[in-house]
């Protein structure tokens, strides 16, 4: 497994926090400017497949959207596939389906019902826990199409909001905490 070129703290401080975006009372954590850091990108893909070998993971699952680009990564490194989750409406074949409550919305997220074959070990990846409701959504995704989650990781953790709480039963990973 490669080691992260960049600590945990240095992926933290890249993170722009910004407030009452997109509604007042939400502050918005912008993952763009670790984006746009090469090493800092690979490195957050390195943190988050820690304790991973290529060989031990079946399917890469992202959460649309931003969570699509840190799995994708995650899957190059991984050496296995890459399988999204996204919003009612947009998947084009078969779906299986499950509404949830985000932190300042709510939602219905979709995944192909032969996209993950039953057994299959995943790693389910997104860009924040917040509230907890989309990422319980997929797992429940997950679970109906027979997947086996080895780990629910995330790049931030909101840590106030109990989010994991909505995770019972799984193991769950955040690089950043706040
Ligand atoms: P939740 O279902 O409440 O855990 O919300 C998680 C989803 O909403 C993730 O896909 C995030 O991209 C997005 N999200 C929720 N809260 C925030 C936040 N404060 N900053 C950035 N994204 C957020």
């Amino acid at each position: 497994m490669t080691q992260p070129v960049a600590t945990s703290a240095e992926i933290a401080a890249a993170i722009r926090t910004i407030s009452d975006f997109p509604k007042p009372g939400i502050s918005f954590k912008d993952i763009t400017p670790v984006l746009a850091d090469g090493r800092l990108f690979a490195a957050t893909i390195d943190h988050l497949i820690a304790g991973f070998e290529p060989g031990s993971v079946d399917t890469v699952v992202g959460i649309d959207a931003r969570g699509f680009i840190f799995a994708a990564g995650a899957a190059l490194r991984l050496g296995c596939g890459f399988v999204p989750v996204r919003k009612k409406g947009k998947l084009p074949y078969e779906t299986f389906e499950e509404s949830y409550d985000l932190e300042y919305a709510s939602n219905t997220i979709a995944i192909h019902t032969d996209a993950v074959k039953p057994g299959s070990r995943v790693l389910l990846i997104d860009d924040v826990l917040a509230t907890g409701g989309t990422a319980a959504a997929a797992a429940a995704l997950l679970q109906k199409a027979g997947a086996k989650i080895l780990e629910v990781v995330f790049v931030i953790e909101l840590g106030f909001l109990n989010g994991r709480e909505r995770l019972p039963g799984q193991n769950v990973r955040s690089i950043v905490n706040y």
